[in-house]
């Protein structure tokens, strides 16, 4: 049976192209540094973020946290938004791995004001922490994409005091597909950067962190002590490499496909979509409806759609390269008969 699955972007399973690149994949021992798929990929990460440098990782959160150990030393304090994935799904890393202490800012949907980061930078006192980094995300976990001139605004402040900025870009072309820029105005704004191969691009598993080349070089040794020296990893970066080259452009489809399936659900009584938040491939709605969660995600299941549950009191459908407009109509078909029951 074929299912629909929405849960999340993470779901899109490699492609025909990218299992072939994989089988066909020229390899070597990483951690020797001869790899050449994935001396390939690094070579195109760092080109496509404009950095000096780019090291395959195992995942998001490895890369965010690696991020995180090598920009800092131990009792830093990292600025963030106080709803981000670093803060809220990243299991505690932070204390365990890069040993900081991670200080929370509001946001307006994600948004930081400029003026609330500034006043959080430490001056000298025997008391305080050195403020070690500055965290942004974009896209944001609430799926919006946050603007240009509010990070450039973030990038000159820091630059001001020599504070380094990450950006948790996990989503950074779904970001630049948004604002219809190249990735590079949105890396422009931060010293390093981390992207997901894995989510919405299809490839199989990795994230990518780039920076200056003296960063990588430290972030490179800080992977090793992490576990994540890898071997013959050439085989998922010979997926990653179809994802850079050949998946980017399909990320205009998922965001059409998503304000569709935004549009058709608030047509649905009871059903209230946050359809301005709909920037890149996530639709968050609420029902009005007696039903329990578990019994709409049962019955959805039983259609081949698979759902998350809600996350405070809201449901995200996420859509993705495998998809199509097609499906879109049966989903919105479905979760109205449901309704109706
Ligand atoms: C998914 C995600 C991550 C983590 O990526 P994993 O590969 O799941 O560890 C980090 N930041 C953001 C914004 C994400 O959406």
């Amino acid at each position: 049976m074929r299912f629909i699955d929405l849960r999340s972007d993470t779901v899109t399973k490699p492609t025909e192209a990218m299992r072939k690149a994989m089988y066909e994949a020229e390899v070597g021992d990483d951690v020797y540094g001869d790899d050449p798929t994935v001396n390939e990929l690094e070579r195109l990460a760092a080109e496509i973020t404009g950095k000096e440098a780019a090291l395959f990782v195992p995942s998001g959160t490895f890369g965010n946290q690696l991020a995180l150990f090598t920009h800092c030393q131990r009792g830093n304090e990292v600025l963030l938004g106080e709803d981000c994935h670093i803060i809220a799904h990243e299991v505690g890393a932070a204390s365990v791995i890069a040993g900081v202490q991670l200080r929370p800012i509001p946001t307006n949907k994600g948004v930081l004001d400029p003026s609330d980061i500034e006043k959080r930078i430490r001056g000298v006192d025997i008391h305080f922490p050195d403020t070690g980094l500055i965290c942004l995300e974009n896209a944001y976990s609430n799926g919006r994409v946050i603007p240009l001139d509010n990070m450039k605004e973030i990038y000159t402040i820091a630059q001001k005091h020599n504070i380094p900025v990450h950006l948790d870009g996990a989503r950074l072309f779904n970001a630049a597909t948004y604002l219809n820029v190249s990735p590079l105005e949105i890396t422009k704004c931060c010293d390093s950067v981390m992207f997901a191969l894995s989510k919405a691009l299809c490839a199989p598993v990795g994230s990518i962190l780039a920076g200056s080349k003296n960063f990588i070089e430290k972030a490179r040794k800080k992977r090793k002590l992490m576990g994540g020296g890898l071997r013959q990893a050439g085989i998922l970066a010979a997926a990653g490499l179809i994802a850079l080259k050949d998946m980017v452009g399909n990320l205009k489809n998922d965001h059409l496909n998503a304000l569709c399936l935004g549009e058709e659900l608030s047509k649905i009584p009871g059903i209230k979509v946050r359809i301005d938040d709909i920037h890149i491939n996530m639709v968050f709605f609420s029902i009005d409806t007696k039903l329990e969660d578990n019994t709409i995600v049962n019955k959805m299941m039983e259609k081949g759609i698979k759902i998350n549950g809600t996350e405070n009191n809201e449901w995200r459908f996420v859509v993705h390269y495998w998809v199509s407009r097609e499906d879109v109509d049966f989903i919105v078909a479905t979760l109205k008969d449901i309704l109706n029951m």
